[in-house]
């Protein structure tokens, strides 16, 4: 047996406000004047001095205000990485991302990107980046993808949707704060706290599970009851352990993997442009037969939350479309090796997820 030698963050902070201490923390990794920050933001706070008054930008530093509509795209990544160095006197002194995982992954891709040649595109895969990353920091603004805390930022490229799996990926700091989560909507909050929900299920019900995973997916698992069954914590408690839950989620799944409801949310994600918190949700419900328990409690959570998902969403599909989404889920091959364990090929047919798929 050969076993991983897992990178994890080296540094964070927890706490509503510790925010504040963004520049302070800041301080010491300025490489010289000529050295900006650049943070990027989702625009979903561009004119929310709350949050942005609290940035101190001296010398080059810039902000660059990024939309969360559409996943991170490969060639967005090297867009990025271009007007950065085209602009920056010197390279930056680090990437500061805000946002949710879209404006995480994309600070993690700039990060790796900016010291590494060529497009992001070569980089999709496991452990194929050859230098170090820039400094860079990771500051979520709503709980549930656990991208604070993984080795993997994903992307939609020109063929596939797939992670920069890399030592290099994860951040050198974040901050906790769940008080930047205060005015995300309720559905949203509903199907990213469900990332991390469906996370637990798929480490927790995986055949690659082991101590290490199931401790932290325990962990977060009762806390996801705690948020979404329980209607008596306070709006602070509920903010606080989500951001904990989606922490110790992406622990869990770092020396396991995901299962089904990802395998098949990335091939909604890639056809149809369908967004990772709700894709899951949509694909979860329908996952009886693998994860009867979670699908259970998943169904009990969406009513006490009134979640009504889309329906009839691939009723329309060409044959064609519906065989490159099922493609798509199939070329996963970990994430169901995990689920159903080494052969699943026997089970998990192309007919099999057409039918699925057609439900949803
Ligand atoms: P997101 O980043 O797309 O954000 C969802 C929505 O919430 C956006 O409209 C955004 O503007 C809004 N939002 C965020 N914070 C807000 C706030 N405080 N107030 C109001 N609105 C706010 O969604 P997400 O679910 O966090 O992330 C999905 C992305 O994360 C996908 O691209 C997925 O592939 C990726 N992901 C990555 C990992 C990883 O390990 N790297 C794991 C899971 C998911
Ligand atoms: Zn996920």
């Amino acid at each position: 047996m050969n076993y991983k030698n897992f990178p994890m963050v080296p540094r964070v902070i927890f706490g509503r406000g510790s925010f504040n201490q963004l520049s302070e923390i800041l301080a010491p990794k300025r490489l010289n004047s000529h050295s900006p920050f650049i943070y990027l933001i989702d625009d979903v706070f561009k004119n929310n001095a709350w949050l942005t008054s609290r940035i101190y930008l001296a010398y080059d530093d810039r902000i660059i205000f990024i939309s969360a509509k559409e996943e991170p795209k490969t060639s967005q990544v090297d867009e990025l990485v271009e007007d950065i160095i085209l602009s920056s006197k010197e390279r930056p002194s680090g990437i500061i991302g805000i946002g949710g995982g879209t404006l995480l992954d994309l600070a993690k891709a700039v990060s790796i990107m900016i010291t590494n040649e060529g497009e992001a595109k070569d980089y999709q895969g496991w452990d194929l980046v050859k230098n170090p990353a820039i400094y860079h920091v990771g500051i979520p603004t709503i709980s549930g993808t656990g991208a604070e805390v993984s080795r993997t930022t994903v992307l939609t490229g020109p063929t596939r949707k797939l992670g920069i799996n890399s030592d290099y990926t994860p951040f050198d700091q974040v901050f906790l704060d769940p008080e930047l989560t205060k005015g995300v909507p309720n559905n949203q909050w509903f199907y990213t706290g469900m990332d991390c929900f469906i996370h637990c299920v798929e480490s927790l019900n995986g055949t690659y599970l082991n101590a290490f995973s199931q401790s932290y997916g325990n962990m977060a698992y009762e806390l996801c009851k705690d948020i979404f069954l329980d209607n008596n914590l306070t709006e602070e408690d509920t903010q606080d352990k989500l951001m904990m839950a989606s922490w110790h989620g992406g622990m869990s799944i770092a020396y396991s993997q995901v299962g089904v409801a990802h395998a098949m949310s990335y091939g909604l994600a890639y056809v149809l442009g369908v967004k990772h918190g709700i894709g899951n949700c949509i694909v979860f419900d329908h996952l009886e037969e693998f994860y009867p328990e979670g699908v259970k409690l998943f169904k009990i959570m969406k009513t006490t939350h009134n979640i009504t998902l889309p329906q009839g969403l691939c009723a329309g599909l060409s044959d064609k479309e519906l065989d490159l989404m099922v493609n798509i889920a199939l070329g996963l091959e970990p994430l169901w090796e995990n689920a159903i364990g080494k052969h699943w090929k026997k089970t998990i047919t192309k007919e099999k997820l057409k039918a699925l798929y057609k439900k949803m």
